[in-house]
């Protein structure tokens, strides 16, 4: 599933190719992959407006159109925003396809979990699935204060902790096992037993891997890719995710996989402690 850096490695590929353009024509091959506000019609608020702004909320993707209203994007396990310049036949998994007044954008997902909601643009951060998230990890108010306080309320262990969008929005899987493993920390540890040391690393951790993740333009363990239809680079800089049973590069004992949070978990457990 697309976390923070690899919807925001979307959002910035996608920006400098769509940024400005009018949507045309709104193609819809499964209609179920998009959604009108209050049963208005997907095509009649999208069509004719034209795309002001992209930004990015947790692993939401959010893009302005003018007139008043916001496209809000969930990837979830398989869903790919990709552009194309010229007019391409959509695949058997394109849902949606956005003809620009340059190019297409096609809205491709195999797995068929993905959205793409049109809202009004001054009710959009008030969502339902919007409205609960927490703090941007990579933006001033995440805090090492804040990270002290909302840990302090959980008592589940560390990665189901970390998952929780309502304390920290954008994290999943593969860059909680990664932030986990570079602080050190057991994800089995209680969330409400780390000692202010702890959290301080566990702070800086999460906030170095997703850089890490964007700099890597994501990870493109399975599915993901940018929206040029590019893979990112992150897979090969994974130290724990994906990795179990393999050697630890610290200490070379095999790391150990367990069902935490309901997700499968991958650590050290003599390095993370
Ligand atoms: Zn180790």
């Amino acid at each position: 599933m697309p976390e923070l850096p690899e919807v925001e490695t979307i959002r910035r590929t996608l920006e400098n190719r769509v940024k400005g353009s009018k949507i045309d024509r709104v193609l819809l091959y499964w209609n179920k992959s998009v959604e009108g506000w209050d049963g208005q019609k997907f095509e009649d608020i999208v069509e004719g407006q034209r795309i002001e702004s992209l930004e990015r909320r947790g692993k939401y993707l959010l893009i302005t159109l003018d007139g008043g209203w916001s496209l809000v994007a969930h990837m979830r396990m398989t869903g790919r925003l990709v552009y194309f310049p010229e007019a391409q036949v959509p695949d058997k998994h394109t849902h949606v396809v956005f003809v620009l007044e340059a190019g297409e954008l096609h809205f491709s997902d195999i797995r068929k979990f993905g959205r793409i909601k049109a809202v009004p643009t001054p009710d959009r951060l008030l969502h339902p699935s919007l409205k609960i998230l927490g703090p941007e990890p990579l933006e001033e108010d995440f805090t090492v204060g804040y990270l002290v306080l909302a840990l302090a309320r959980k008592k589940v262990n560390l990665k189901t902790a970390l998952l929780d969008q309502t304390v920290l929005a954008g994290l999943g899987n593969i860059y909680v096992d990664e932030a986990l493993f570079l602080a050190g920390l057991s994800p089995e540890r209680l969330a409400n037993s780390l000692s202010p040391e702890e959290i301080e690393k566990l702070h800086k951790a999460i906030q170095t891997v997703l850089q890490a993740g964007i700099d890597a333009q994501g990870t493109s363990f399975r599915d993901y890719r940018d929206a040029n239809g590019e893979k990112g680079s992150f897979q090969r800089e994974l130290k724990v995710y994906g990795r179990a049973i393999e050697p630890c590069y610290t200490c070379g004992r095999p790391l150990e996989r367990k069902r935490l949070g309901g997700r499968t978990t991958v650590f050290c457990s003599h390095c993370q402690n």
